[in-house]
C-alpha cells in the first residue's frame, strides 16, 4: 500500500519548506521551490483581487493592546494570542488578525456613499499562539500569512459583495485544481464566546443564507463554528485522510464597525454605519500550499510548478548544452521558471526521472539543436512532436498565464 500524500514528507522531499529548532516550532521557512509556488499563488490572488476592484494596503504585524481591546479580540480570543510585549510604558501585541488594522485604515479618511463598496486587501502576517503539541508542517503554525480583505459597504450591497467573494473563491479553486469538500454556514453555538446582539446575528446569518442559496452550492448550517463577531461561510477542504479544515471564508460583521465607530456620509448628508464583510479567497498561504502539495502529490498545475520546464541536453556536446542553456534563458525572458540539467548530473533517463514532477521536459539532441526545435515530454508521459522552440514556449506561456490546470491546450 502506498502512503497517502503527506505535505510534511513531500515538503521535505521536494525541498519546498522546512523547520529548524532554532527558529522554533510552528515557524517553518520556505525554500526556493516552495517560495516559487507561494509567490505564484500570491501573484494570482493579488491580480484576481485587483481585477475585482480591490485596493491593496500594507499594515504592521504589531498593534497596541488597546486596539484588540476595542476590536473584541482581547476579551474573546486572547487564549490564541501571543502575550503582550512591554515597550516604553505601552503593551504591543503580535496581531491575531488583520481586521482591526483595516478598520483603522478605513477610519483614517472620510468616505462618501459613492466610494462604497470599498474593498481593502492585504496579504499580511498574523500570529496564533498554538500549543506546542499540535504544531506541524504548514497546517498548524504560529506565524501565518493570510490572504485577507475587508469590504466596507452599505447594507444593500452586502449580499452582492459576499456573492462576488464566493465567486472569486470558486474561480481560484478551479485554477488551483482543488475542490471544496463542503460549504458550511457557521453559526454561534451554546457556550461559545460571542459578542452579544441577537438581532445582528440573525440579520447577518440571514444574509449569508441568501448568498449561499443564490450561489446554488449545497451547504450545511453548523452551530458553534462562527467567529466571535459574526457568522460566516466556511469553504472546507479535506486532506487525503478525509480530515476537514477551513480554507476560505466570507463573514458578515456588524460588530466591528460599531466598535470602531466607522461611518460614511450618505446621500442625505448624514453619517451612516457601513457593514464590514471579511473574506479570504485562498486562506493562509501555509494552509493553501499544504493542501496543494497533498492534492497534487507535488505535481502542481503548470502555473504553480516550482520549475515549469527542464532543458535536458542528450550529450555534453557543446552545441547541445548551449542550445539547452539558451532555451532556459528564453523561458526566463517569458516569465517561465526553467532549469538546465546537464549530462554530468546523470544519464538522460535518470535526469528525466529526477524531473518527473516538472510539467515540461525538453530533450535537446543534435536534431533539435540544428533546427531550433523542441520535442516536449510531458509529465503525464505524453510526447509531443518536435516543434519550433519559440512556438512551443509561446504555447506554454499562454497556458501558464491562463492559470490552466492542463498541460496542453
Ligand atoms: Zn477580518
Amino acid at each position: 500500500m502506498t502512503a497517502r500524500p503527506d505535505h510534511r514528507r513531500l515538503g521535505r522531499e521536494l525541498d519546498l519548506f522546512d523547520t529548524d529548532p532554532l527558529m522554533g516550532a510552528g515557524l517553518p521557512y520556505w525554500l526556493p521551490d516552495g517560495a516559487a509556488v507561494r509567490h505564484a499563488l500570491e501573484e494570482y490572488v493579488r491580480d484576481a483581487e485587483r481585477r475585482a476592484g480591490y485596493q491593496h494596503v500594507y499594515s504592521p504585524v504589531l498593534g497596541k493592546r488597546e486596539l484588540y481591546e476595542i476590536s473584541g479580540h482581547w476579551s474573546h480570543y486572547s487564549e490564541d494570542m501571543f502575550p503582550p510585549m512591554e515597550l516604553g510604558g505601552e503593551q504591543v501585541v503580535l496581531r491575531p488578525s488583520l481586521c482591526p488594522h483595516h478598520a483603522l485604515i478605513y477610519r483614517s479618511r472620510s468616505h462618501s456613499y459613492r466610494e462604497l463598496p470599498l474593498r481593502i486587501a492585504e496579504l499580511g502576517g498574523m500570529y496564533r499562539s498554538e500549543p506546542s503539541g499540535v504544531l506541524g508542517g504548514l497546517t498548524r503554525v504560529r506565524a501565518i500569512q493570510l490572504n485577507d480583505a475587508h469590504l466596507f459597504c452599505t447594507l444593500e450591497q452586502v449580499a452582492e459583495e459576499a456573492s462576488a467573494a464566493l465567486g472569486l473563491i470558486h474561480r481560484a479553486y478551479e485554477a488551483m485544481g482543488i475542490r471544496a469538500a463542503r460549504h458550511r454556514l457557521s453559526l454561534p453555538g451554546p457556550g461559545g464566546k460571542y459578542v452579544a446582539d441577537p438581532e445582528l446575528w440573525r440579520r447577518s446569518a440571514a444574509l449569508l443564507r441568501e448568498v449561499l442559496d443564490r450561489s446554488g452550492v449545497a451547504y450545511e448550517a453548523v452551530e458553534g463554528e462562527a467567529a466571535f463577531y459574526g457568522p460566516k461561510i466556511d469553504v472546507q477542504i479535506a486532506d487525503p485522510a478525509g480530515r476537514e479544515s477551513t480554507l476560505s471564508t466570507v463573514q458578515i460583521d456588524f460588530h466591528q464597525p460599531e466598535r470602531f465607530d466607522l461611518h460614511y456620509i450618505g446621500a442625505d448628508g448624514a453619517k451612516h454605519r457601513p457593514v464590514m464583510v471579511h473574506r479570504s479567497v485562498i486562506g493562509s498561504l501555509e494552509r493553501a500550499v499544504a493542501h496543494l502539495i497533498e492534492a497534487h502529490g507535488g505535481a502542481f498545475p503548470p502555473w504553480l510548478a516550482p520549475t515549469q520546464l527542464v532543458a535536458l541536453p542528450v550529450s555534453d556536446a557543446r552545441a547541445e548544452v548551449e542550445q539547452a542553456a539558451d532555451l532556459v534563458r528564453r523561458c526566463l525572458d517569458r516569465g517561465l521558471r526553467a532549469r538546465l540539467i546537464t549530462p554530468d548530473q546523470g544519464t538522460l533517463g535518470a535526469r528525466i526521472r529526477a524531473a518527473r514532477l516538472v510539467p515540461y521536459q525538453a530533450v535537446i539532441g543534435p536534431r533539435e539543436t540544428a533546427a531550433d526545435e523542441i520535442a516536449l515530454r510531458l509529465r503525464d508521459g505524453r510526447r509531443l512532436d518536435p516543434q519550433p522552440a519559440a512556438e512551443a514556449l509561446d504555447r506554454i506561456t499562454r497556458l501558464v498565464r491562463a492559470h490552466s490546470t492542463e498541460l496542453t491546450g
